[in-house]
């Protein structure tokens, strides 16, 4: 049977069940959201006359649900059209409804008894085939789907999302025993592609593998360094970015999830797992004593204001965090962390090389460096120890670990760049003993947990057959760096390189730092216009596997040429922009511009001035110059009016002043859109344009777009006259100017810079509207640029941001 997945229904409309709706909505499926009826009316509902049995009661539940997750930030939903998929209901007046459904995910509250009853409700109304997933968080799989029917058997398996379903990219898939396999595979395809996720196959075993190690591990780390003696502040910024981990270290978490959370999870945690040796880490003496005063005093982490850490203000009313101490229970401020080792060895790059500073025999007596080998030591060994219990094999649980808890690198990939020999040898001395497997592997002459051929990742030891197996790679995972691995580079220069993507697709990648436009990367887009006139290549693509697309122009230039008063340079630093973009807009063979991340200013100039987008879902587009004193000059204005304002005025007597106000809305006040669909909302997407939410799939997506193209005979779209709004629309931008500064929105500057972004946006001052060329309202833009560069305060607010990263309003 094949299974395709088009209507979804999640049970539960809690925090993850609305997420999860939320979610699955972004990926643009219907969805049927159903909590409980209430048993109970509210004191409003009972002022209103309602009664139990009225509709507006019985979707309460469900509807308050949806009404959080709505409002919550960073926002669940990616559009305002994702958040009118979602339908609510209840459990007693709706359940019929499943019939309708592809997949069914449950995601109510943690209780073996109460899921399976719903379960054997769901049995009962579903049509056979229709998958059923638990994001039960460590319930059995098996036990929850015990005595229902075959077919509900058969389809039913374990769908852990991680919390925030949207941000974080793990998905743990539990299949037990009876599932169908080509279920679990229909659904793995689903997520990856659908829902954009990183699917790791589970184990049926308590907690799956994210939460199982890292609670232990958690859970180590503190009463490690409770019992050693490390202050609080001490162990988060060893804990942190330093050893590639998040910024929340190992305290701030625990804040952040909940004291509460996080104890339950330990508690059940511990019950569930007997044979496990090292599970009593998990009530440790000094982490249950600390929990415990905690809990008692109702001090639950971020959500009753304070945990380990204490929000308060200063004497100047800046917001400070208090810390606790562990033994009296009150709070102090925080004391500067001051390590030397981690002075030196901070500035190391590379995170694998940082931590062999940490493990260096040097440094044997180091206190924060001694931490640092405990905390990662503990980590490798547990995550060998339990190994084959819990995962089928070891990049899962690496994955594991990168996708849910945002590590830079999972257990055995840091264990690899330590050293597997000399580093079991070390654990073993720090009291870690190795797991057998591992010992077994280096005698069987595989010297790490990966195999590298030429640098290149290409398979990993299997502790099942003893040796190398090859890694399954995500079907269509382009890597720029293997690219550059295998030689394809065809030129490049310190900003940017034009590799070949094969099949005839050249990629521009951008490599400078935070991918700020400089003349480098100008020079290389131009040679790619040049190269793409060879019939060796069908089309360009643009991307790159860094954190963002491209964050603007490099400001240093400007900002020396404006110094210095080199106006007719600037001017020709925007010229040589417009056309670069102009001349791959305008050549015969298709330009895609895979966008992800931060697109921003000359970014979105770039993204915008290709032939098609192709975005990943997690895209920041936004014109917003405006910050530095400046407006969009190459080309973002145009493009404005070309997507935004032209299309509006399409019919007779169409008003165009909407679309105009939206587009200056959207440049003087910089907004960024804070995912790919906003962005189409916004205007920087057009139609055409297509959403991608796999990262890792974003670049074969733009290929696949690139041969589209081509099949269709691609042909690039011929210039065409552009609305100009003259003095009607003018005026309006004055009035909406007005009330922007009125309302305290926009200073005398911004107010300077709004007028000149309007001026462009209108095609000038003509008394009467028209269409006028591309080519017109680029000259206005450069002109505007221009100016405003001439001017003092926007001089000063490129020093500002130069000299301090932050925008400067003046
Ligand atoms: P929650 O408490 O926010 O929501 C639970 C929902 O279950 C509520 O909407 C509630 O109305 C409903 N419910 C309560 N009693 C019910 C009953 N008798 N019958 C049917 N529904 C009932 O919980 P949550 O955090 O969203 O967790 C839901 C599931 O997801 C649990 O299995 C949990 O272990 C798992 N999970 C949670 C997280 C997390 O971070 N919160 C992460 C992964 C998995």
């Amino acid at each position: 049977m094949s299974y395709s997945i088009e209507r979804v229904a999640v049970l539960g409309a809690g925090t993850m069940g609305a997420a999860i709706a939320a979610h699955v909505a972004n990926a643009g499926l219907p969805v049927l959201l159903l909590d409980i009826p209430p048993r109970e009316l509210t004191p409003k509902e009972e002022a209103k006359g309602l009664t139990l049995d009225h509709p507006a009661v019985r979707n309460r539940i469900a509807r308050d649900g949806l009404a959080r997750i709505a409002k919550l930030k960073p926002a669940s939903f990616m559009s305002r059209r994702a958040k009118d998929l979602v339908e609510v209901g209840n459990f007693d007046d709706h359940l019929d409804r499943l019939a309708e459904v592809d997949w069914v995910v449950e995601a109510i509250v943690e209780r073996l008894d109460i899921k399976r009853g719903l379960m054997e409700r769901v049995d009962a109304v579903r049509r056979p085939g229709t998958l059923v997933t638990t994001n039960t968080s460590g319930l059995p799989i098996s036990q929850i789907a015990e005595g229902r029917s075959d077919d509900f058997r058969r389809h039913f398996f374990g769908t852990h999302f991680f919390n925030p379903p949207r941000y974080m990219k793990l998905l743990e898939v539990i299949r037990g025993d009876e599932a169908d396999p080509l279920a679990v595979e229909a659904m793995a395809d689903f997520a990856t592609h659908r829902l954009g996720k990183g699917v790791v196959f589970c184990k049926d075993t308590p907690n799956f593998i994210g939460n199982r190690i890292l609670s232990v591990h958690g859970s180590y780390v503190i009463d490690h360094a409770l019992a050693e003696g490390y202050r609080l502040e001490e162990v988060d910024a060893l804990t942190g970015p330093l050893v590639g981990r998040p910024k929340t270290g190992t305290f701030r978490l625990q804040d952040l999830v909940g004291i509460d959370i996080a104890a339950g999870v330990a508690q059940n945690l511990h019950g569930l797992i007997p044979d496990d040796p090292h599970r009593d880490v998990l009530q440790g003496e000094h982490v249950a004593k600390v929990i415990g005063g905690l809990m008692e005093r109702g001090r639950l982490g971020n959500k009753t204001g304070s945990g380990f850490y204490k929000k308060a203000r200063d004497e100047k009313g800046k917001t400070v965090f208090l810390v606790l101490d562990p033994e009296t229970f009150e709070y102090g401020p925080p004391e500067k962390v001051r390590f030397e080792s981690v002075g030196a060895l901070r500035k190391v790059g590379d995170l694998g090389e940082r931590l062999r500073g940490f493990f260096d025999p040097q440094l044997d007596d180091d206190r924060a460096a001694g931490f640092v080998r405990a905390a990662v030591g503990h980590l490798l060994f547990y995550a060998a120890t339990t190994a084959s219990e819990i995962a089928y094999d070891l990049p899962s649980i690496d994955d594991a670990v990168r996708w849910g808890f945002a590590y830079e690198a999972g257990p055995f990939q840091l264990w690899d760049a330590l050293g597997v020999a000399e580093t079991a040898d070390r654990l073993e001395a720090l009291g870690f003993s190795v797991a057998p497997w591992v010992r077994e592997m280096l005698d069987a002459g595989c010297p790490s947990f990966y195999q590298r051929t030429d640098g290149r990742v290409v398979g990993y030891y299997d502790w099942d057959s003893k040796a190398y197996k090859p890694l399954r790679e995500q079907d269509g995972h382009i890597k720029v760096a293997d690219l550059h691995i295998a030689g394809r580079e065809v030129e490049g220069n310190a900003s940017a390189s034009l590799l070949d993507l094969g099949e005839g697709i050249l990629l521009l990648e951008f490599h400078a730092k935070m991918n700020a436009i400089d003349g480098d990367m100008v020079a290389l887009m131009n040679r790619a216009a040049d190269l793409l006139d060879d019939d060796a290549w069908i089309g360009l693509v643009i991307g790159n596997d860094a954190p963002n697309f491209c964050v603007g122009a490099n400001l240093m230039g400007v900002g020396q040429a404006a110094m210095t008063g080199d106006f007719d340079g600037i001017a020709e630093g925007c010229r040589e922009l417009q056309l670069t973009l102009q001349r791959l807009r305008r050549h015969g063979k298709p330009v895609v511009a895979a966008v992800h991340g931060m697109a921003l200013g000359g970014g979105a100039e770039i993204a915008m001035g290709a032939d098609r987008i192709v975005a990943h879902s997690e895209s920041y587009i936004g014109l917003v110059e405006v910050g530095v004193g400046l407006l969009p000059g190459g080309g973002g204005l145009m493009e404005l009016v070309r997507r935004v304002i032209t299309p509006s005025m399409g019919l007779k007597e169409s008003d165009p002043l909407p679309a105009a106000q939206k587009a200056l809305e959207t440049v003087a006040m910089a907004k960024v859109s804070t995912s790919a669909e906003e962005a189409r909302e916004m205007g920087f997407l057009t139609v055409h344009d297509r959403v991608v939410m796999h990262r890792d799939l974003l670049l074969s997506e733009a290929c696949q777009e690139i041969f589209g193209m081509v099949a269709d005979g691609y042909l690039p779209e011929a210039p065409a006259p552009l609305y100009a709004g003259g003095r009607d629309l003018l005026a309006a931008f004055k009035v909406a100017v007005w009330s922007l500064q009125q309302a305290g929105w926009a200073s005398d500057h911004d107010a300077l810079i709004a007028g000149k972004v309007g001026y462009v946006l209108a095609g000038g001052d003509a008394s009467t509207p028209g269409h006028l060329p591309e080519e017109h309202f680029l000259r206005l833009e450069r002109d505007a640029f221009v100016e405003l560069v001439a001017t003092e305060k926007t001089q000063a607010r490129m020093k500002h941001m130069l000299e301090t990263g932050k925008p400067l309003r003046n």
